[in-house]
């Protein structure tokens, strides 16, 4: 059994619903003054938002919330936001423990926010067999870790679901994936849309997108860094493509989807939404 295996569909939407979300990590695996450089651009980032008046769903580091709690707390008071976890040091190397990854993070989390994350997100969408059920045992509500893409050497989810399910190792954990374009499989991210400019954003314009769209983001997408410069030749070529016009390509995707009919959300109000729409369904004896 895969990971990503639906047990079953979930019962989303049926209008255009669109989240935006935030991974809020430290830049790579960079230490030092490196390691948090791009916060600078924080003002820069919550002016981006507030223009656009859209909700923001944040997926936070717990190191980041031990080590700058100040910039949660700035998301938190001057933007429409709500914060879940996305583990507690950022691994890259699959190497670490989930149980403990998931308890540190959780203590970091309830000492800044004052409540336990709901949602969880796998650095690099990574997941590995029996981490969905760890989540689910440990009480989390949702999972956004899924994205139904490829890439090499990291993770191939092409066989998984586009639209949020219930995964087969834990029935009662809703993932909702992140979005990918229908027909390339481009993941619905901040990095592509910059890589990729504005041919790709025409041809959003004419793609059919997914009902519940579910778009990713990191600071480090929209501000170049002395840390880009300190990247690996082809990872830096790739993290620094048209960078310059990163905030305006995201403005016109956001209106974009604004003309397309999308409704903005944030995770938490989708999933309740979910969970409302079966409630009603079973009190109506319909399932
Ligand atoms: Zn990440």
């Amino acid at each position: 059994m895969s990971s990503v295996e639906p047990h079953r569909f979930a019962d989303a939407p049926s209008t255009r619903t669109a989240c935006i979300t935030l991974d809020l990590e430290n830049n790579w695996t960079f230490g030092g003054e490196l390691e948090y450089l791009v916060f600078e651009h924080l003002d820069e980032f919550v002016g981006l938002v507030r223009r656009l008046d859209v909700p923001l769903s944040v997926f936070v580091v717990g190191k980041v919330l031990e080590d700058r709690p100040d910039v949660v707390r700035r998301l938190d008071a001057e933007l429409d936001v709500e914060f879940h976890l996305h583990s507690y040091q950022h691994d890259m190397t699959g190497n670490v423990d989930i149980g403990r990854e998931l308890r540190a993070g959780t203590r970091a989390f309830e000492s800044v926010l004052g409540r336990d994350p709901a949602g969880y997100r796998a650095p690099r969408f990574i997941l590995d067999k029996g981490d969905l059920a760890t989540l689910s045992a440990m009480e989390f509500e949702f999972d956004s870790s899924v994205c139904p893409s490829y890439r090499p050497g990291v993770y191939n989810n092409l066989d998984a679901p586009h639209r949020p399910y219930y995964p087969a190792e834990a029935p009662d954990l809703l993932e909702i994936p992140v979005s990918v374009h229908p027909r390339l499989r481009v993941p619905m991210e901040q990095s592509y849309l910059r890589l990729f400019g504005d041919p790709y954003l025409k041809l959003l314009e004419h793609s059919r997108l997914p009902k519940t769209l579910v778009y990713n983001c990191h600071l480090h997408d929209f501000f170049h860094t002395a840390a880009h410069e300190r990247l690996g030749r082809l990872k830096r070529l790739a993290f620094t493509r048209n960078i310059e016009n990163s905030v305006a390509v995201f403005e016109r995707f956001v209106s974009l989807l604004t003309e397309k009919g999308y409704r903005f959300r944030t995770l938490s109000e989708l999933a309740d939404d979910v969970r409302l729409r079966e409630d009603e369904r079973v009190v109506a004896g319909l399932s």
